[in-house]
């Protein structure tokens, strides 16, 4: 029998020689981490079904990889809803959970197939009376997270006293709540923020259910679980403990579901730039990479992370170093104060912990291309196949 040939896409030999084959930049996406990552959340929420949120990293491979697992997805646009169209999932694993939508969003959500859609206000709640037997909603409340690096409790939910009286018009205009949903920011320090909005939301329920506003069986607790970028965070598991505690109190009936994306794939890839030329200025060697802050290194600015970065060139002598991005525009500097070997163009660069909100939310700017992702271990079992993307 053929073993499986397992390939470790981290390391040096197997960064080279990917890009022999597809080039530089690249993004190599590790799909077995996928499997691990999403298999420890589990573990660490095992009563909780967990809904990848595609933006963080809309891939082919990890929608795949969630899907094989036993996992549910996190849609919130059109396209995303397309890209698991084409891979023919079924649409009863989607739930679709942008609070603001256009008619024609909607519709299309509906056509595939999705029930489940968030709503956070009236008029949002308003778009659904038409539809209210194909449409199922969960409301959005928001709790804001001072604490999490990116708050998106301030841009969308509702307030908790505003609950009730949305519930009471989606009731009088005949439409299903199947329940409430909240996301309190992503790459939170701990889960506090969670549990206080999971009891906070536990409370609204049972007065809606009191009320009797709807079916409130089920629960989104959102995304936001950490990962490291070089610096530590809690484990999961211990991150997770007293969400655990909070989940087992709900109501057995309770449907408790997550959205983790920076979990998932955050871990799951590297970015591999290369030396496009260097430059000696006032002391310290500039490197001009091939990728940079408009592209896959884009998080450093819209997601405020730092990616841990280091070359792939061995040598005792570290010099003051300077990692740009290849734009003519000078905000494209990637880390500065680094103490490298000395490079050379052609050199490679590899920055760690890259799957999540970096080539997601790269542009093209002065027509440079996104990095190519090298999706690889696509299947388990299968673990050596190596699927360049988009094609
Ligand atoms: C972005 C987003 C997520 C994913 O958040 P992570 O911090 O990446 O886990 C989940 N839910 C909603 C509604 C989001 O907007």
């Amino acid at each position: 029998m053929r073993r499986p040939r397992f390939i470790d896409p981290f390391q040096p030999a197997q960064v080279r020689r990917l890009v022999r084959e597809f080039g530089s930049p690249l993004l190599i996406l590790d799909c077995e981490r996928v499997r691990v990552q999403f298999r420890k959340l589990r573990k660490a929420l095992p009563r909780v079904d967990l809904h990848y949120a595609l933006k963080s990293m809309p891939h082919p491979a990890v929608v795949q990889a969630v899907i094989e697992e036993g996992g549910f997805l996190d849609l919130a646009t059109t396209g995303e809803m397309q890209l698991v169209q084409r891979l023919g999932i079924a649409p009863d694993r989607c739930i679709h959970t942008h609070p603001i939508k256009r008619e024609q969003d909607i519709a299309n959500a509906l056509q595939f197939g999705v029930r489940l859609l968030v709503a956070d206000n009236p008029d949002e709640v308003r778009k659904f009376s038409r539809l209210s037997a194909a449409a199922q909603l969960l409301l959005r409340v928001s709790f804001r997270a001072p604490g999490a690096v990116c708050d998106l409790s301030r841009k969308f939910g509702c307030d908790p006293e505003d609950l009730l009286p949305l519930a009471r018009l989606a009731a009088d205009l005949g439409i299903g709540v199947r329940g409430l949903s909240f996301h309190v920011g992503s790459q939170t320090a701990d889960a506090s923020k969670h549990v206080e909005a999971l009891a906070a939301c536990a409370r609204l329920m049972a007065a809606a259910r009191r009320e009797r506003l709807g079916a409130f069986d089920t629960l989104d607790i959102g995304g936001g679980f950490p990962i490291e970028y070089g610096q530590p965070v809690q484990d999961i598991g211990r991150f997770c403990a007293p969400l655990r505690a909070a989940v087992a109190k709900l109501p057995r009936r309770v449907r408790v579901i997550a959205e983790p994306g920076r979990y998932i794939v955050g871990p799951s890839a590297i970015g591999v730039a290369s030396v496009m030329g260097r430059a000696r200025r006032e002391g310290r060697w500039w490197y001009y990479l091939d990728d940079g802050l408009y592209g896959s290194y884009s998080g450093q600015l819209f997601d405020h992370a730092r990616y841990p970065v280091e070359a792939l060139r061995d040598g005792a002598e570290r010099l003051p170093s300077v990692l740009a991005g290849p734009t003519c525009d000078s905000i494209d500097v990637i880390a500065e104060n680094l103490m490298l070997p000395q490079l050379k163009a052609g050199d490679l660069v590899v920055g760690r912990a890259m799957g999540a909100y970096t080539w997601a939310c790269a542009s093209e700017f002065n027509l440079f291309p996104k990095a190519t992702v090298v999706a690889v271990n696509t299947r388990a079992g299968d673990t050596g196949s190596v699927t360049p993307w988009p094609l």
